[in-house]
């Protein structure tokens, strides 16, 4: 049996992914924060014949990313897939003079953080072949220039990607791969209304990365299924 543990999946490309994990055979660890929304999006995996199990975690906690590890180890092992995916983005409306200090701290503690402490407390779940991948974002990219379009959640999703690099190159002596995924702008209660990709298409490098991908491809940032500057 393949397991994935996805981190923020109740909604979104997190659900997304799920769903198409499931459908590749993989049983499917939720990561939810909220026990309500990880049952409603369940029920929707049950519907269309996922197996899933619900665990409950908040990312921008290790004491609960602990108790999440305890929970996943009663059913397996070793983890095939481990998928960063939470996030949030709260600052869409602020600049980086007006922000108040608690919401870089949330957004990089969440994003960021939240994503090196779980590699770090799943790590004994982690095997050789197995492959973590984060879910960032272009607006972490630096290579090509920034824009000041919301501060927090990019420098969180810089922090990501070094984080990253950070991952594969501890991991990568025993053949664990770690990637970091861009999804393109996505139509999700994050993404909007307006976003150009279907959650479907937001869910497809990072399904990839996770089953079809070589695993020599380690240390890399891809946006459709090619590598991409940092
Ligand atoms: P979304 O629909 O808002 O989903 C975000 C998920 O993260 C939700 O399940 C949310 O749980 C969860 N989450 C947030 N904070 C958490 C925490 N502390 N602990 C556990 N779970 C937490 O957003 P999305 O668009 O699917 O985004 C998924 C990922 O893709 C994010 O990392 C985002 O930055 C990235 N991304 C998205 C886009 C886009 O256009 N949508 C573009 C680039 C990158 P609750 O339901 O409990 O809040």
């Amino acid at each position: 049996m393949k397991y994935a543990f996805i981190t923020g999946a109740n909604k979104g490309i997190g659900l997304e992914t799920a769903r198409q994990l499931g459908h590749k055979g993989f049983h499917v660890f939720l990561g939810v924060r909220s026990a309500v929304r990880g049952e409603l999006a369940m029920r929707q995996l049950e519907t269309d014949g996922v197996a899933a199990s619900l665990i409950l975690m908040d990312v921008s906690k290790p004491d609960s990313i602990q108790q999440a590890l305890e929970e996943v180890k009663k059913h397996t092992e070793h983890l095939d897939v481990l998928i960063n995916n939470a996030g949030i983005l709260h600052d869409r409306n602020h600049g980086i003079f007006d922000m108040p200090e608690e919401l870089f701290a949330e957004t990089i503690q969440t994003n960021a953080l939240g994503a090196l402490h779980t590699v770090r407390i799943f790590r004994p779940l982690l095997k050789e072949g197995s492959r973590v991948i984060n879910i960032s974002s272009g607006g972490g990219a630096i290579s090509e220039g920034v824009s000041t379009w919301a501060p927090a959640y990019c420098i969180s999703k810089t922090t990501m990607n070094a984080v990253t690099l950070q991952l594969a190159a501890a991991l990568r002596a025993e053949g664990i791969a770690v990637n970091a995924v861009c999804p393109g702008w996505v139509r999700t209660d994050m993404g909007g209304a307006a976003a150009s990709r279907s959650v479907d298409e937001g869910a497809d490098t990072p399904v990839w990365l996770a089953s079809e991908a070589e695993i020599h491809h380690t240390g890399k940032f891809f946006r459709d299924r090619r590598e991409i500057p940092w």
